[in-house]
């Protein structure tokens, strides 16, 4: 009977966060399930979309056992801590090991649930670290492969380290739960004693994550289409692409591609092919934005409804704080008649909002409480239009069965402008996060979501028209603001074409 070792070390990180990637954060996250171990995997993920669910339904459906050792993630934040590092991947190492040695013998082979932009405080590149130390543990023939989300950088040292590797093709990530199947699959054809010709790329440059977007017509879309195409060709068995996480301040970064085929299939032919469809496709990756005032100012003169405002760079998914107030500021000067903002992270507010109950009017202080940016909180009367305990079930396509807790909450009005605020931080891209607190996104005229490209996923069937805004936040949507220090050379931090 063959038996596969599963687990799963999810973050992304964003280098100029200053919210530590520590253990609590992997603990008690606010999205997914906290550190989980063993058969819980099995419980806890039932159902939900996410990559190893995917892996473990095929690898079980194949009539392998499934060895599930330990499964982390947090909601996206500053490096992970050297502590948080070391305990999660010695829990994993040590489980392989232990699992293996509970069952009599070491795991016929190994999948990985990661995320690919991860950084530790004392590794830039800590998932090929993992990697390593499982190899050292279980030795060379065992076969390691494993799925990464669409926003990883990948080294190619960490790719030379596996023997096989699957991506998210959708941003939005719908497509989470098949990326793990594929990449289980891959692992499939390693038991059955299969190895893989592979070839990488980096792109020379970066794109922001608001240009990432994969629905039609934008050049990501191009660039997918054709890495489909390239894998019908003979001895192909798959064409991979990461748009790469910007904010990681690492060399690897970027965007990159992988091609894998059977030994003996030109990948590298393939690898060059989508190379060069890449490159001829860079400038329109570039999309300057609108700052907030511009923002609001459009979507009040827009006809229909509701307009959805992304405020991409205080978007707490890709490590903004979400208490940027740049776009709330910018809904009271222009006296919106009918806006609803989520989700401003303010513990505060909230705590203020349930000491004094439904209906009351009071002054408060919102947002602008980390510091991450020069802003000043928004100092009004708001009244309490409603209070939640934060529990979320998620209902949209991407995050459907999604249980998440956020605290406290409260949905604060003044005159036409709503704000929801929350205890803890949570990127507002699935719908339930308005409905829970019995807002209907449809019948108001505009709503801002602190979310880059997710919130796609359910809103565009809702909106009329989507404006993208660069509100002041840490997310950068311009990645020339970057202190960066790490980036290897020649590595242009905008697409081509970028205005200067
Ligand atoms: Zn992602």
């Amino acid at each position: 009977m063959t038996r596969v070792a599963v687990a799963g070390f999810f973050h992304e990180t964003n280098c100029f966060s200053p919210i530590p990637g520590d253990l609590d954060a992997f603990l008690r996250p606010a999205t997914l399930p906290g550190l989980t171990l063993g058969d819980d995997i099995v419980t806890r993920l039932d159902g939900m979309n996410v990559p190893v669910t995917g892996a473990m339904r095929v690898l079980a459906e194949a009539g392998h056992t499934v060895m599930p050792i330990a499964w982390a993630s947090a909601v996206p934040c500053g490096r992970v801590t050297k502590d948080a590092f070391e305990t999660i991947a010695g829990m994993i190492v040590d489980g392989v090991n232990v699992a293996g040695i509970a069952g009599g013998f070491r795991p016929d082979g190994v999948y990985l649930d990661l995320h690919g932009a991860m950084v530790a405080e004392h590794l830039d590149d800590p998932e090929l670290e993992l990697i390593r130390r499982l190899r050292a543990r279980l030795g060379p023939d065992v076969p390691v492969v494993a799925s990464f989300d669409l926003h990883a950088n990948l080294s190619p040292a960490r790719v030379a380290a596996l023997d096989g590797l699957a991506m998210f093709r959708s941003y939005p990530h719908l497509d989470m739960a098949r990326t793990g199947a594929r990449a289980a699959r891959l692992l499939l054809r390693c038991l059955a004693g299969e190895r893989f010709a592979v070839g990488f790329r980096q792109l020379p440059f970066l794109v922001p994550l608001h240009a990432q977007a994969t629905g039609e017509g934008g050049p990501a879309s191009g660039l997918y289409a054709a890495a489909r195409e390239l894998e019908t060709a003979p001895g192909m068995v798959g064409a991979e692409l990461a748009l790469g996480f910007p904010p990681a301040d690492v060399a690897h970064c970027g965007p990159s591609i992988v091609t894998l085929g059977t030994l003996g299939a030109d990948t590298e032919a393939a690898a060059d092919a989508l190379e060069r469809v890449a490159l001829a496709a860079e400038s329109q990756f570039s999309r300057p934005l609108p700052e907030a005032t511009k923002a609001v100012r459009l979507a009040l003169a827009a006809s229909g409804r509701p307009v959805v405002i992304a405020d991409t760079q205080d978007n707490p998914g890709a490590g903004g704080t979400g208490d940027g107030v740049g776009l709330l500021r910018a809904l009271l000067d222009a006296r919106a008649p009918d806006a609803v903002l989520a989700l401003l992270h303010d513990p505060q507010a909230a705590r203020q909002a349930h000491a004094l109950g439904t209906g009351a009017t009071a002054r408060f202080l919102l947002g602008a409480h980390s510091g991450a940016v020069p802003e000043r909180p928004v100092e009004a009367e708001f009244t309490v239009d409603a209070l939640t305990d934060g529990r979320i079930i998620a209902q949209g396509p991407m995050y459907r069965g999604n249980r998440w807790e956020i605290g406290l909450t409260a949905l604060l009005r003044h005159s036409g402008v709503r704000v929801l605020v929350a205890e803890r931080r949570l990127q507002a891209a699935d719908t339930a996060v308005l409905r829970h607190a019995g807002i209907e996104p449809e019948q108001h005229a505009i709503i801002v979501l602190k979310s880059s490209v997710h919130f796609r996923a359910e809103y565009e069937a809702i909106a009329s028209s989507i404006i993208v805004a660069a509100a002041p936040g840490l997310h950068m949507a311009d990645l020339r603001a970057y202190p960066y220090q790490k980036l290897r050379p020649g590595l242009r931090r905008m697409p081509q074409g970028s205005p200067p």
